[in-house]
């Protein structure tokens, strides 16, 4: 049976091109950008150039504005702790949606165990951040707001501009996680008002092993590892060259071919959503049209999704349930949850994310899959007789 991978918000495989652009820093160049003989300066060099593809991705104002890290996890933790604690003379409060990733969330609650107040604002059933509830929150106190771009489990986009407003209305620094997003949509720091980034190498077809916060000219963050004063002394640390040297060439390849792949996994994804939702029980979650071009989440009434996943795996067919950094505890995902759905309901989750290695004509394979794995594992649900949707 022919792989059909259908988990790329998990992880994605590194661009050939992207290979071939780093692999001499694995292979025999192991200069550190921070000595001063031509080795060094040729791992510097590669830095620098990494740091301007990066920015050009986003528009950001020059490539001083971009910090490598060593993760999108660590460039949340340094946008939210640094902010935070680099403002405490400010005030004590922190604002994040409830729907963020875990890495915006954990550090804010660290925050919270340690004095802070941290505000969640609510969604809607379709993910849509309540507008209202942030105006209503924000205040002179607080240090670092916090709300994605587009969310990773059920594919929702926030209208980012509209948010940027109201948190610069009242003077205060948005951070925006935009992990799941960029390469799928256009990023735009200085059109869409945001004040720090998050990105991450994988999630553009770099290697794994990197990540980068963009921080706005003038925006002033305490550093949460210390040491040598690598990156702006933001991030200490020996760089890690062959995963930003990818990185930044992922940046540049993603530029330049986002458009067009995003059509294309656009018109995939609405045919196998058409597709999925003919299967009885079957719901979308997340928003209809407001959704990431590549991804498919949807609920299937009295299955779980754990089932789900192992027996598309028979098919060959990897997807994933919800969040893959949290899959290792049973408890459902606090993004459906925050939909709204019932523990029951969150529990038969399903998430298909496409990318550049899937082909149109996958399609009839895959919902054959789905089809049958949900009519095989509702006739064994233990909730059927529960009377559950
Ligand atoms: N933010 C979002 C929206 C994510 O989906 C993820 C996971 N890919 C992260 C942050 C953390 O990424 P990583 O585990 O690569 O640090």
């Amino acid at each position: 049976m022919k792989k059909i991978y259908l988990d790329y918000v998990s992880s994605r495989p590194i661009d050939p091109r992207v290979l071939e652009f780093a692999k001499r820093f694995l292979e025999h160049d192991y200069g550190n950008p921070s000595s001063l003989h031509s080795v060094g300066l040729d791992a510097k060099h590669v830095l620098e150039d990494a740091r301007e593809k990066v920015a050009e991705l986003i528009n950001g104002e020059s490539e001083k504005t971009i910090i490598f890290t060593g993760s999108a996890t660590e460039a949340n933790n340094l946008a939210i702790k640094g902010a935070a604690l680099r403002n405490i003379g400010k005030g004590k409060e922190v604002v994040a949606s409830v729907i963020e990733h875990i890495s915006v969330l954990n550090p804010m609650k660290e925050l919270q165990k340690n004095g802070f107040t941290l505000n969640l604002i609510p969604v809607d059933s379709t993910g849509m951040v309540d507008l209202e509830n942030l105006e209503e929150v924000l205040t002179k106190n607080t240090t670092v707001t916090s709300i994605m771009y587009a969310n990773n489990e059920i594919g929702t986009i926030e209208p980012i501009k509209e948010i940027s407003k109201i948190v610069h209305d009242k003077g205060l620094y948005l951070h925006v996680d935009a992990t799941a997003a960029a390469g799928y949509l256009p990023v735009d720091v200085q059109a869409q008002g945001i004040d720090l980034l998050t990105l991450s190498s994988n999630d553009l077809y770099g290697p794994q092993g990197a990540g980068a916060l963009y921080v706005k000219p003038g925006v002033k963050l305490q550093p949460v590892l210390l040491g040598g004063g690598q990156e702006r002394g933001l991030r200490s640390g020996t760089e890690n060259i062959f995963a930003i040297a990818g990185m930044g060439e992922a940046a540049r390849i993603a530029k330049e071919e986002m458009a067009q792949e995003s059509e294309r996994l656009k018109g995939m994804r609405d045919k196998l959503i058409q597709e999925i939702l003919m299967i009885e029980g079957a719901y979308l979650t997340g928003h209809p049209t407001h959704r990431l071009p590549h991804h498919i989440s949807c609920r299937f009434s009295l299955i779980e999704g754990e089932s789900i996943l192992l027996n598309m795996d028979l098919y060959n067919i990897q997807v994933s349930t919800g969040s893959a950094c949290s899959s290792k505890t049973l408890e459902p995902s606090h993004v459906l949850l925050a939909i709204g759905l019932k523990h029951e309901e969150a529990h038969g989750s399903m998430v298909l994310t496409l990318g550049r290695s899937n082909k149109v004509e996958e399609i009839p394979t895959i919902v054959k899959a789905v089809g049958e794995t949900v009519e095989r594992l509702r006739k064994l649900s233990p909730l059927l007789n529960k009377g559950v949707v």
